[in-house]
């Protein structure tokens, strides 16, 4: 058996040069080596050899180990429904926001076991404030939650291929979009709709996604727009992940996955749910 390393180190040592040539269109015409010049019969004999042992070392080599091709069930716990999933958040934020954490630093076992693979029992897209670590809030340790996070909790193209991808391949039941109280991204686009404060640049770029919340949530003049436009923007972009995506869409409605909105409090430390 060839191991990985002497395979590298063979592709180090040059061994790989010949084979990564014809890999890019099978045995050299001579008119190529003419025009490289510098090809000998000696030389090609000697580079069959080569790509004979490569081929052979190649052949050997196990395939990169597929995290996801891990039993789950030996290194995690079994997979959990959505109601499950959102209960152990919930059960996870109450612990939080009494002032307690139950989860202690992962031991140096439970990081090498975690290496072998992860399955996540939940998404969350949330704001990159830096007072809303979704760890922390949800009382939860290193390979629980998958976490997507941007300015405002949007969620871009990378950030739904993110979200399908720990749904599709990683199995989470669960997506919560995760905003919060006194968000300043949500702030900036108030100030965008109601004082014309210019943004431009990548700044506009990370409002934007915010705006039609905003203008939603100012059609009902609500006492405190920033807040009522904070939870909007959870519920859009909520309700748009739920048509975002063939793959999601699929699960949701066969009830293997749900999709809810939640706005942290800053002050409590409370998660309210919107399901
Ligand atoms: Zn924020």
């Amino acid at each position: 058996m060839v191991s990985r390393r002497m395979l590298l180190g063979a592709l180090a040592s040059g061994l790989a040069v010949p084979a990564l040539a014809w890999a890019e269109g099978d045995n050299p015409t001579p008119s190529v080596l003419t025009r490289k010049g510098r090809r000998t019969r000696r030389a090609l004999k000697s580079q069959a050899t080569d790509k004979a042992a490569l081929d052979k070392a190649l052949a050997e080599v196990k395939p990169l180990e597929d995290p996801n091709a891990v039993e789950p069930a030996e290194v995690h716990p079994p997979a959990v429904s959505p109601d499950e999933a959102l209960g152990r958040l919930k059960q996870g934020n109450a612990i939080f926001a009494r002032g307690g954490a139950s989860i202690a630093l992962p031991s140096l076992v439970r990081i090498a076991e975690l290496s072998k693979g992860q399955r996540p029992f939940a998404v969350i897209v949330g704001c990159s404030d830096s007072r809303v670590g979704p760890e922390l809030v949800f009382d939860c340790n290193l390979g629980e939650l998958f976490v997507v996070r941007v300015a405002g909790s949007t969620v871009s193209q990378e950030g739904l291929g993110s979200i399908v991808y720990a749904v599709e391949h990683l199995g989470a039941p669960l997506v919560v979009v995760l905003g919060h109280t006194k968000c300043g991204a949500v702030g900036a686009a108030v100030d965008v709709a109601t004082k014309h404060v210019d943004l431009h640049g990548a700044l506009l770029n990370m409002v934007l996604p915010i705006m039609p919340a905003v203008l939603e949530a100012q059609d009902k003049h609500p006492a405190d727009l920033q807040d009522a436009a904070i939870r909007q923007n959870v519920r859009d972009v909520a309700a748009r992940l739920k048509v975002a995506d063939g793959t999601l869409a699929e699960k949701l409605s066969e009830g293997r996955l749900k999709i809810v909105s939640a706005t942290y409090d800053l002050a409590s430390g409370v998660v309210a749910f919107d399901a």
